[in-house]
């Protein structure tokens, strides 16, 4: 980098801190991001040391993708960062990511992973399971989520809301796995097997397990790593020490999977770089320091796990399904959740 493009772009760091929007300018790539800063950065600091091109980040908890269709053709953002398959698969639909075509992503991302069209690729994985009371439910017990909807679990299951983006995905997975009816049928079995509303988030019901309000929770898997090693907020270790995890259907098509992952965006000024940017994050280096920093499974097959991981979690059995077909079913998955009006 020249003395002149290392001025300018410190001159732009600032604008990009003290402007409401990114400025473009060469050799940067600008994200905006749903994924919390902590865990991006080392990333992109390694992503920078390796390239020299910088990564300026936006990070927002919503109203990335309104931002993206107002700015239009003007939107500084070259890259999409989200924290599940939900907001890409809305981003794809409302036309504001372009397709990337790698044979670096491709070797590193399984194909389940990515998206078919290639607008969006998997960066990190993590499951939907089920969080059971070491006291109360024996190993075994249960073990799919089909189980979920078994009268034997009458008032003794906790859950967020259906409408979440978790429990949509998941419900999408049981709709390419069973069709409408069953779906439903199975939808409103676990609604009448709830101890209470669904209310709060996935942390929430492994406390209520631990507290005996029910037995079983449905989680996201890298929570229980927040948990147990969770320093600042020491009884949520103890939430998790009262649950076994259970990776549920092993015996059959493997637990429902879902990714954190990104996208390029339609207009994006640095379409190189970004490019970069997403294959960088596939490689094992990258892969390492985004799974390890939120308890998640590298994409890349072969990457080691961190030893939070391997103690707790092991092999498991995945869904082999393309992600993209439960996206696809998202839509369909929100009617069924409001008509068997599974959070009321
Ligand atoms: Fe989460």
């Amino acid at each position: 980098m020249s003395k002149t493009s290392r001025m300018l772009s410190g001159a732009l760091l600032a604008t990009v801190i003290f402007a409401p929007a990114l400025q473009a300018s060469a050799a940067e790539v600008n994200i905006y991001s749903y994924r919390q800063q902590f865990l991006i950065k080392p990333l992109l600091d390694a992503f920078t040391e390796e390239t020299g091109i910088k990564a300026n980040i936006v990070f927002s908890k919503k109203g990335l993708l309104e931002r993206l269709k107002i700015e239009g053709k003007n939107s500084p953002a070259d890259v999409l960062l989200t924290a599940d398959i939900g907001p890409l698969h809305d981003a794809v639909e409302k036309g504001l990511l372009q397709t990337v075509q790698s044979d670096i992503i491709d070797a590193n991302v399984p194909a389940k992973f990515r998206d078919p069209q290639r607008h969006w690729v998997g960066l990190t994985t993590r499951s939907r399971i089920i969080y059971a009371s070491k006291d109360r439910v024996k190993p075994g017990e249960i073990t799919t989520y089909e189980d979920l909807a078994d009268p034997e679990w009458k008032g003794r299951i906790c859950t967020r809301s259906g409408k979440h983006t978790y429990n949509l995905s998941l419900v999408g997975a049981m709709l390419e796995a069973h069709g409408q009816a069953d779906t439903k049928a199975w939808l409103e079995g676990v609604k009448s097997n709830l101890a209470r509303r669904p209310q709060g988030n996935d942390r929430t019901q492994v406390k209520a397990v631990k507290e005996g309000v029910c037995d079983i929770a449905l989680g996201n898997s890298y929570y229980f790593g927040k948990m147990i090693t969770n320093d600042k907020k020491p009884e949520q270790k103890a939430w998790a020490e009262s649950v076994n995890l259970i990776f549920p259907n092993q015996n059959g098509r493997g637990a429902h999977m879902n990714i954190s992952g990104a996208g390029i965006t339609k207009y994006a000024p640095h379409r190189a770089e970004a490019q970069k940017l997403l294959e960088f994050l596939t490689t094992d280096k990258a892969q390492r320091i985004y799974a390890e920093a939120n308890y998640e499974f590298p994409v890349k097959d072969g990457t080691p796990w961190s030893p939070l991981l391997k103690q707790y979690m092991g092999d498991f059995k995945q869904d082999s399904i393309n992600l993209q077909r439960i996206a696809a079913q998202r839509a369909n998955a929100a009617k069924l959740v409001d008509q068997v009006g599974f959070d009321n």
